[in-house]
């Protein structure tokens, strides 16, 4: 272990800080300590990050609960304007940030790019809506007050990300946040905190007030967010992350009954009928099972796929992954990038054996590749047993299973029969047939004849253990804003 922050020898990392930022300032961690950050690609050490602890955590939180009040009175197109400054910085170093993000998370430099566009966007969305938050009036029954209904920033709010969408997880979050006049206490994931620590350059440098964003990059990740949950100083939490984790936070969120918006896991069902298009079909399947790796709690886990279409689909499907190019996301013509470690890659050979060992067959993949790195072949695997525990885990890795139905009631009862309810995605090309089985599906989003939902116009979020509350769209802002109710007597 190294005891201060290095700068990386890597071009693209040379002008990220790598310190806290606290109440306005890059700082070390309180005790000096840091952490290595590394490339899934190659095992290199990028950088050492500033690895905070609970002082860290306190100062950031007390930090933001002083300045809120402040923060809260800024007008709102002052906040709206910083948005948007930094949604033009943001797309300026397109670049640089893809850059960033392939080395530290493993995505191909295409798909980092467009998610540079994609998390960019909730900052332009967000600034739009700074200036649009409305209240109403209405007069009580009797006649005898008004009841003016104000809405007001919720507070000092934690923001909790995985690494899986570094830029985009985080501006979902610091955007609305920013909008309704919230400050902020930032906890990136450890694996890829050089995204969210230029991220908060950019923000600075379009003109963030000190002290409304600080962000506190942790190998202890209860040693800094349990100060901010069970503080009292902290008003919201907004977690993006695995169920599992979503569970104790929320716990831990209940000793000071915050606000809380979860976006937890999924097991996202794919559904092709009888009469759907089957080339439109393999196309959404390349999109919903291979963005990013296969690693987003959006990709379809479960092909579920109709008798009389099963074998055709799966051909193609077969065709299509099996040509895709796998190595470096720096590399050109990578499709495929490496999953994030060795235990992702561990998970998913043990789920790819168990389902061999119920009785799945390999249609394409089914192994590792090369001896560094943490690649998996994209995967086909075909007579998958209901009963393999890939049908009820997230997979995270490019491998998709394919089921076969004859029956929809059959089949909207097992593509609902999880505790998760994310994304589900359905292509028919019958209207009627689109609406009601969109209708009985237990999601909080369909991608019907799509494989993609994700867009920040559109409130993103699930229904049972995949989480509380919405994220973008016009519902997004709500979730950091509290109505205040004045009752004003009639003269
Ligand atoms: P994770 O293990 O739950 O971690 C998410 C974040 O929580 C990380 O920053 C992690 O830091 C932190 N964390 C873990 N334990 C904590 C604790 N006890 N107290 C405070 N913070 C804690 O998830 P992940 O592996 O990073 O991401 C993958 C998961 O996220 C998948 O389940 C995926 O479906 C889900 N996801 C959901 C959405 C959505 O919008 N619904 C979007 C993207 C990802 P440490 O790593 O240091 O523990």
């Amino acid at each position: 272990m190294t005891t201060t922050s290095e700068k990386t020898t890597h071009p693209a990392l040379s002008a990220v800080p790598l310190d806290l930022y606290l109440d306005g300032a890059w700082t070390p961690a309180a005790s000096g300590r840091t952490f290595a950050v590394e490339n899934p690609a190659t095992g290199e050490t990028l950088a050492h990050v500033a690895d905070g602890g609970p002082d860290d955590a306190r100062r950031a939180v007390e930090t933001a609960a002083r300045v809120q009040d402040e923060w809260a009175r800024t007008a709102p197109r002052e906040r709206s304007e910083i948005l948007r400054r930094a949604y033009d910085l943001i797309l300026a170093r397109t670049d640089e940030l893809a850059t960033i993000m392939t080395l530290e998370m493993g995505k191909p430099f295409a798909e980092a790019r467009g998610e540079v566009a994609y998390g960019a966007e909730f900052f332009r969305w967000f600034s739009e809506e700074a200036v649009r938050i409305a209240g109403d009036t209405t007069t009580t029954g009797d006649g005898k007050n008004r009841i003016v209904v104000g809405r007001v920033p919720v507070g000092p709010c934690v923001l909790i990300t995985p690494w899986n969408f570094p830029l985009a997880m985080g501006t979902r979050k610091i955007g609305p946040a920013i909008a309704a006049g919230c400050t902020m206490v930032f906890k990136p994931a450890p694996q890829t905190p050089l995204t969210a620590l230029a991220l908060t350059e950019i923000l600075a440098e379009a003109g963030l007030p000190k002290g409304v964003l600080n962000v506190v990059p942790t190998t202890d990740a209860s040693g800094v967010v349990t100060p901010w949950l069970e503080g009292g100083l902290a008003r919201k939490l907004s977690f993006t992350g695995s169920t599992g984790v979503g569970k104790i936070l929320l716990a831990q969120a209940a000793t000071t009954v915050m606000r809380t918006s979860m976006e937890l896991g999924g097991n996202a069902p794919f559904v092709v009928c009888a009469d759907a298009d089957l080339d439109k079909a393999v196309e959404g399947a390349m999109v919903a099972k291979l963005r990013n790796m296969g690693e987003a709690c959006t990709a379809a886990n479960r092909f579920y796929v109709h008798r009389d279409v099963a074998d055709e689909f799966t051909a193609k499907l077969a065709q299509r992954m099996s040509a895709l190019t796998v190595g470096d996301g720096l590399a050109e013509g990578t499709d495929v990038g490496p999953l994030i470690d060795a235990a992702a890659i561990d998970k998913v050979r043990a789920l790819v054996t168990d389902a061999i060992a119920k009785g799945a067959s390999v249609a394409i993949g089914g192994d590792t590749v090369g001896a560094s790195g943490h690649f998996y072949q994209p995967t086909v695997l075909t007579g998958v047993p209901r009963d393999a525990d890939l049908a009820s885990t997230e997979i995270f890795g490019p491998v998709a299973p394919i089921f076969v139905f004859d029956d929809e009631d059959e089949i909207v009862r097992v593509a609902n029969d999880t505790d998760w309810g994310l994304v589900g995605y359905l292509f028919t090309q019958d209207l009627d047939r689109a609406f009601r089985m969109s209708d009985r599906m237990e999601v909080g989003m369909v991608g019907l004849n799509t494989g993609l939902v994700s867009n920040p116009a559109a409130p993103f979020g699930g229904v049972k253990q995949s989480g509380l509350g919405r994220e973008g769209g016009r519902v997004g802002i709500d979730e950091f804003l509290e109505y205040k109710y004045l009752a004003i007597p009639k003269g």
